[in-house]
């Protein structure tokens, strides 16, 4: 039977066709977006590659769920925190996918169905300082999650759970926090601060500027996790007996200004850029870290790639996107 991964034409989707098609699977690759525009697409005769699919229609997750054993559902209107603040209809449009994909997978009779939650589900007053203990999985409930994509996690991560308790369809939940890496959204308003600040720093290696714009005041705290992380842990949640949602994040807390400060120095920037922040961008909440007791009890694993490698890995990759966009002949001459 295939495997199903809904938003394959995003970041993570098109990071996560590639390692099922790498162990062997027959994968059904499925986006909104026209090929053109996915991040990765794959030739392989194992892949059935299916764009321009509206999977907020139920129709179309019937006809995406057919024949399939195994759903990744990864598709969603999201981005970064400039992104969720800004378009928070968009955001909770995607209970649409999730509401659909779900009762298809149960149509189907899908054996194993992934759902990939957010960190934004949290409760705000578990996050108004930068110096906080991690936040474990409890700490959603009492429920003031982040306006718009937040609620729509944490609604649709709900309905997993009734779908698996009165209606028998094996479900798995991932909380991902910040996951970072190559191709993926780095200038079309959806980016995220690593990508957003690898941008602005390879700009400014570029053309020589001095300056860098951090959205903010530099001390709010974040972690990142790098993407073969995630796709690990991804297929260790899958295969796994644990059937409450989890986080799949890195442990490795820094602030933004640290975050700007280590892609400077794998860019070997030779001076420090001096940093231009500004307060009236969307900034999200103070602090936030993975607890990651939970995955290391249930799976013996966290992820462990520090913050300096996956980010010279990222950084390498936007560099050449920032160099390619220069060189490419501007449209309208
Ligand atoms: P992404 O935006 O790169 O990928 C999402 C994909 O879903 C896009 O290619 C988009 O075209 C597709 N999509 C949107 N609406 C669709 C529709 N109606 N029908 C079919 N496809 C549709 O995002 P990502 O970073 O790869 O995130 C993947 C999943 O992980 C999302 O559910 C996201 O909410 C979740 N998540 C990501 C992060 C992160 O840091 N990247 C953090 C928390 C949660």
């Amino acid at each position: 039977m295939r495997t199903l991964v809904t938003g394959a034409g995003g970041f993570i989707g098109g990071h996560l066709v590639a390692r099922l098609l790498s162990e062997g699977h027959e994968v059904r690759a499925v986006d909104i977006k026209p090929i053109n525009d996915w991040w990765q697409w794959h030739r392989d005769f194992k892949v059935e590659n299916v764009p321009n699919y509206d999977l907020r229609l139920r129709a179309q997750c019937m006809r995406a769920c057919e024949g399939v054993g195994h759903v990744y559902n990864l598709a969603a209107d999201m981005g970064g925190i400039g992104f969720i603040e800004r378009h928070k209809t968009a955001c909770m449009l995607s209970v649409l996918i999730n509401t659909h994909m779900l009762m298809a997978s149960e149509f189907h009779g899908v054996q194993r169905y992934f759902y990939s939650s957010s960190a934004c589900v949290y409760a705000a007053d578990k996050q108004n300082r930068s110096r906080l203990p991690g936040l474990c999985e409890g700490d959603a409930y009492p429920a003031t999650p982040e306006d718009g994509y937040g609620w729509e996690k944490l609604f649709s991560e709900r309905m997993c759970r009734h779908f698996m308790e009165e209606r028998g369809l094996e479900c798995r939940v991932a909380r991902f926090h910040n996951i970072y890496g190559p191709h993926g959204s780095w200038n079309d308003g959806r980016e995220k601060a690593p990508a957003a600040l690898c941008r602005k720093v390879a700009e400014a290696k570029l053309s020589g500027g001095r300056k860098i714009e951090i959205w903010g005041n530099g001390k709010f705290t974040r972690s990142f996790c790098y993407i073969e992380d995630c796709l690990e842990g991804i297929r260790r949640i899958m295969d796994s007996d644990v059937r409450e949602p989890i986080n799949l994040g890195s442990a490795e807390l820094v602030t933004i200004d640290r975050l700007a400060e280590t892609i400077q120095q794998v860019a070997g920037l030779e001076h420090r850029l001096a940093p231009d922040y500004k307060f009236d961008e969307p900034q999200g909440v103070q602090g936030r870290n993975s607890d990651n007791t939970m995955i290391q009890r249930e799976l013996g694993w966290e992820p462990s790639t520090c913050l300096a490698v996956g980010l010279r890995e990222t950084y390498r990759w936007i560099e050449q996107e920032v160099k390619d966009a220069k060189d490419r002949p501007h449209p309208h001459g």
